[in-house]
């Protein structure tokens, strides 16, 4: 019997051959490299555990609560809302529903406005009832942001880098929607680690399927009809085909043309550091002038991500081409802190972290006409909602069609 073929063990992938799994279905699923995960990976360096580009689970992503057991995960959760860095200090502005206490620190700190305040209660109203991811306007954030009212301090300090540091998009020329669907997973969630990094979110799908039906270290190179071409010469035919690798591959496979593809690029420092870190376990934020976007202690907020006595930073460019002794030395003048007081660990510079959000739409119609399934985030939105979302939708309609 000719086995439904899966192409690509990344979240959408692994989320397909999970479900197949569970439907009994004759399923094979192939893997370029050789380990699960594609962009969700972690790896351990002498006890420090590093994510492959800082990423966080939004626990309120509908599709997250559907496929993850969360306990097993055994999440820590970031502070709801961010540290700011402005005039040679952290400033904070905290979420005033989650930390009503301690939003009063955030009063005086010239971040906000009373009127930002009322902005924001009337884009908590927004955010009742379902708010999709996108909605076919053709608002940008960075355009609804400016609409929306706000204070330019609150602008420019603490939204436009926020959003810019979610995105991975310093244009914020994403859809608007995006921006309100956010603040919902914000409001309504916790962004979260798991315990033994963001690569457990992989090997927790990945539990269910069986080791003979994946194949690692197997590279699709091309499709003909009702097989899979691998790179050293071998035909695989199969009965249903899954492509649930990243746009450009799935468009390469397909004979589409990327021109419209627009990579999202981004880099994660880690450093470690001896003894007490010193900030909080918020995500804090650098508006203005410097290389990071971003930076947080990641032991602060889970311990288990470095030794004993030692903490874990990471550090987030949103442009690839910066040295690590570049980052370590504004990491130290941001900390009032020495910069061999910092110890470079490993970088990730990832060009296509994620795919700007586009219809795809050559892509869709020639894997249509050709009866194949697309999976993966750039189907929808670049998010581990949609992928997950994506690998389920290919397996329910392979199904179907199978049935
Ligand atoms: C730095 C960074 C930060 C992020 N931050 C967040 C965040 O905070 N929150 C969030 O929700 N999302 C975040 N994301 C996005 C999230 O990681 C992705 O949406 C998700 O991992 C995409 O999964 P996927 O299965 O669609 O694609 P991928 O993970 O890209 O999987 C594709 C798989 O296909 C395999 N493959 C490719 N070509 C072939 C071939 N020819 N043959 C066989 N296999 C092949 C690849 O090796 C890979 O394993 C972030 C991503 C990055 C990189």
């Amino acid at each position: 019997m000719k086995p439904i073929v899966i192409v690509g063990a990344g979240i959408s992938g692994l989320q397909a051959a999970r479900l197949l799994e569970i439907q009994g279905a004759t399923y094979l699923l192939l893997e370029k490299s050789n380990k699960i995960g594609g962009r969700v990976q972690s790896e351990t360096v002498d006890g420090y555990v590093l994510d492959h580009g800082f990423q966080v689970l939004q626990t309120a992503y509908p599709e997250v609560q559907r496929s993850l057991d969360l306990t097993k995960l055994d999440l820590s959760y970031f502070g709801s809302g961010a540290y700011v860095h402005q005039r040679g200090q952290f400033e904070p502005f905290l979420n005033p529903l989650k930390s009503p206490f301690e939003f009063f620190r955030s009063i005086g700190s010239g971040l906000f406005s009373w009127k930002d305040l009322v902005l924001l209660a009337f884009v908590w109203f927004r955010l009742q009832g379902d708010v999709p991811a996108l909605d076919g306007r053709k608002e940008t954030v960075g355009e609804l942001i400016d609409r929306l009212g706000f204070s330019l301090n609150f602008k420019e300090l603490f939204l436009r880098p926020f959003m810019a540091g979610v995105l991975l998009d310093v244009s914020l020329s994403q859809p608007a929607s995006l921006f309100y669907f956010y603040m919902k997973q914000f409001m309504e969630g916790h962004a979260a680690i798991p315990k033994a990094g963001m690569g457990a979110i992989a090997s927790q799908l990945a539990e269910t399927i069986p080791a003979e039906k994946i194949r690692m270290g197997v590279s699709v190179t091309g499709i003909s009809e009702g097989c899979v071409e691998l790179a050293d010469g071998e035909r695989l035919e199969y009965s249903q085909l899954i492509l649930a690798t990243e746009a450009d591959v799935a468009a390469g496979l397909l004979g589409v043309s990327t021109s419209d593809f627009k990579p999202l690029a981004s880099e994660t420092f880690y450093f470690k550091a001896k003894g007490f870190c010193g900030v909080t376990d918020y995500l804090h934020l650098f508006p203005k002038g410097g290389r990071m976007a971003h930076m947080s202690c990641l032991s602060k907020i889970n311990p288990a991500y470095a030794p004993q006595d030692s903490c874990l930073f990471s550090a987030t460019t949103l442009a690839l081409g910066h040295s690590a002794k570049e980052i370590q030395q504004e990491l130290a003048n941001y900390l009032g802190r020495k910069e061999d007081d910092f110890h470079f660990i490993q970088s990730f510079a990832i060009p296509n972290s994620l795919w700007k959000v586009s219809d795809f739409q050559d892509l869709k119609e020639e894997a249509a006409r050709r009866n194949i399934f697309l999976a993966g985030d750039y189907t929808q939105f670049p998010s581990l909602q949609a992928a997950l979302a994506s690998g389920r939708m290919a397996a329910e309609r392979v199904v179907e069609k199978t049935n």
